[in-house]
């Protein structure tokens, strides 16, 4: 918020150059090209029982993937991550994987350094989403069961997205004017550059079988009640939006924002320049 108190703090809008904010605001890790990630495939040892999968939470086939990378089939190799976790271009760019999978890796043992696991999925992912081609899944055979999905966050795209591959037709209620969730709205622009989180819904969509409702917000526009009338099953997918008090008794400082409603007001920001912040 641009107030005269404000910027007596010294927060102000078009701090910077464009050209700045364009470096600012690019992707802060470029992707691996096609010869770094075919060596970086080729450090795997293909593990019987891969610790880094166990270590994964969304039980990705991490050898799999890399050996199909490594073997030059990036679309194998997506359909290998997207069919354990079809949020996995996301993934790649923003789960710690320095505490998950990589910390796991054999090859810190003998080399103090692990397969660049994340870097690998994002090469796939991104070779993926780029040249999609024909669909990488078919729907099953309409079941005819009505699920409906409450939050179009990560959460609810992936249960919208499961469903729908299993028959199931799907309505897809969101409060927001996009679907995305944090993926839209809560990720600093730098981790997801290019617009990236509302090409992987187009994909989540394009299985087809799920209808969206936006401007729906439970409790306000929906009920849970009338859903579960309506609906064969119910999935709330509504997310951890609150944001930490402080806790103490202090007068609100002047300038104090929390974060996730500055990064929501970036994310969808047109002209960066325009929005107001400090000196640092
Ligand atoms: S632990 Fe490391 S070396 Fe083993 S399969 Fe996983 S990525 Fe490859």
């Amino acid at each position: 918020m641009d107030t005269p108190a404000s910027r007596a703090c010294g927060i102000h809008a078009a701090r910077l150059n464009l050209a700045d904010y364009a470096v600012n605001f690019s992707d802060a890790h470029p992707p691996l090209t096609r010869p770094q990630a075919l060596i970086e495939a080729e450090r795997c040892y293909y593990c019987h029982d891969a610790p880094c999968a166990t270590a994964c939470p969304t039980g990705i086939d991490i050898p799999s993937f890399i050996h199909r990378i490594a073997q030059d089939n990036n679309r194998g190799a997506a359909r290998a991550i997207l069919e354990a976790n079809p949020l996995g271009g996301m993934c790649a760019r923003v789960c710690p994987t320095e505490v998950l999978c990589e910390q796991a890796c054999v090859r810190n043992t003998n080399e103090d350094k692990p397969v660049e696991i994340g870097s690998l999925q994002r090469y796939a992912t991104d070779a993926f989403f780029a040249q999609p081609g024909a669909p990488l899944f078919q729907r099953a055979a309409v079941t005819g069961k009505r699920v409906a999905v409450v939050g179009a966050g990560p959460a609810g795209l992936a249960c919208a997205h499961g469903l729908a591959v299993r028959g199931h037709d799907v309505v897809l209620f969101e409060a927001r004017p996009k679907l995305g969730g944090l993926n839209e709205y809560g990720l600093a622009s730098y981790k997801t550059a290019h617009n990236f989180a509302q090409k992987e819904v187009e994909w989540l969509l394009s299985i087809g079988g799920i209808e969206v409702r936006t401007g729906q917000q439970l409790g306000r526009d929906i009920t849970l009640d009338s859903l579960l009338g309506a609906y064969d099953a119910v999935f709330l997918g509504l997310g951890l939006q609150g944001v930490n008090a402080l806790g103490v008794a202090e007068p609100t400082a002047t300038g104090l924002r929390n974060a996730v409603d500055f990064i929501a007001e970036l994310r969808q920001s047109t002209d960066l320049s325009t929005l107001p912040v400090g000196r640092r």
